[in-house]
């Protein structure tokens, strides 16, 4: 659904005068290109009237679209987003081993040839209004030109390439298969799935193949696992006086993170520098603290998938958008760090465990985990 309150239209059968990013609502009717046009260029107000053409042409330019529009950055190009732009990178991880092994998948779409560099490959995506988030830009962008819906997707991560005074910011998110998806607008003139390998044969759009080397090195969904019990002893907050109401606490402070994102990832970890990280992340709680599962509230549906074996899922799975803030409670049914070791053994993609036990972190890593001390993670609190 497009509705711009930038227009050009021509009454003239054949393509626009010259290089436009467009739609009009006319008589209840959305057009693209190839629509009987009328050549109009300017801003037009939301609801006015156009008595030229084939019908009134009604443009129902909306508030919540004040981004669109042209901005000089201050590198001296012109871009498309007043307030900048965002892309949502949808892929499905790679079945094993990291994604620049060729086999993670993802989504593009060919853009129109009348838009800016026509034909050329690159996530969805468009200008972002005032108020909006990219993560909330990039999912309604890939809804809007791929259908793709925004709940079927976890976003994990955020990269920046900002140009000064404007920016364009290409949101991560993997999906659980290839979605079916169709080219759902008139900016789109092609959408599909393709490999890294298949990704190399493309024309790529110049923003995106400057990109691309970096963020195929981030397909890969990243797990944070917590040592609650290690973590809660590495600060003297009274935590002994009542271990359910630390871990509690510690749980409201890593939902808050969660949401927010994580800005630097461990050296550790191996993985790509993005403005922002939107891990997943599980707490296991043993001993006393096991207690805190009954205060916690509702799990995300996007943690459903761990292991079950050994341990114990705090509340029932809550449907929603598994976007930013997934975080999820498990009690160990026996030694917590038989769990821990486990989880960093099983879950999928990429893996970083926090806690200062030597011994657990030796095992976790000869699990193919990596490890970070509490200091990291409180110091993000
Ligand atoms: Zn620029």
């Amino acid at each position: 659904m497009l509705r711009r309150n930038l227009v050009e239209l021509t009454v003239r059968p054949g393509p626009p005068a010259r290089p436009c990013c467009i739609a009009a609502e006319i008589d209840g009717t959305e057009y693209g290109v190839g629509a009987p046009w009328t050549f109009i260029s300017g801003e037009i107000k939301p609801g006015e009237q156009l008595m030229t053409g084939p019908a009134s042409a009604k443009v129902g330019a909306m508030a919540e679209r004040d981004g669109d529009g042209w901005i000089r950055c201050d590198q001296g190009h012109r871009h498309w987003g007043r307030f900048g732009a965002a892309g949502l990178l949808a892929y499905v991880p790679a079945e094993d081993g990291p994604a620049d092994d060729g086999e993670a998948a993802v989504l593009l779409q060919r853009r129109g040839w009348w838009v800016h560099h026509p034909g050329t490959w690159g996530p969805p995506g468009g200008a972002m209004d005032s108020h909006e988030s990219a993560v909330a830009a990039a999912l309604r962008e890939a809804a809007e030109e791929c259908g793709l819906p925004p709940d079927e997707v976890s976003v994990g991560g955020v990269l920046r390439d900002d140009h000064g005074g404007w920016a364009y910011q290409t949101v991560i998110a993997a999906a659980g298969s290839r979605l079916p998806v169709r080219s759902d607008s008139a900016e789109t003139s092609d959408v599909g799935w393709f490999s890294a390998a298949e990704i190399g044969r493309l024309a790529l759009h110049p923003g995106f193949a400057g990109q691309w080397p970096l963020l195929r090195t981030a397909l890969v969904p990243l797990t944070v696992i917590v040592d609650v019990a290690n973590v809660m002893g590495s600060r003297a907050d009274g935590w002994w006086r009542d271990r359910a109401g630390a871990a509690v606490r510690l749980h409201g402070e890593l939902a808050a993170l969660a949401e927010r994102g994580v800005p630097a990832l461990p050296a550790s970890v191996p993985a790509p520098a993005l403005e922002r990280w939107f891990p997943a992340f599980v707490l296991v709680l043993e001993g006393a603290a096991r207690a805190a599962l009954g205060d916690l509230p509702a799990q995300p549906a996007a943690s459903a998938g761990l292991p079950l074996a050994g341990m114990q899922p705090a509340g029932p799975p809550e449907t929603g958008p598994p976007g930013p803030g997934r975080i999820r409670a498990v009690a160990a049914a026996g030694s917590g760090d038989d769990l821990i070791a486990d989880l960093a053994a099983r879950l999928p993609g990429s893996r970083l465990v926090v806690t200062a036990d030597r011994e657990l972190r030796d095992r976790c890593m000869a699990a193919g985990a990596s490890v970070a001390g509490p200091s990291w993670l409180l110091g993000l609190l």
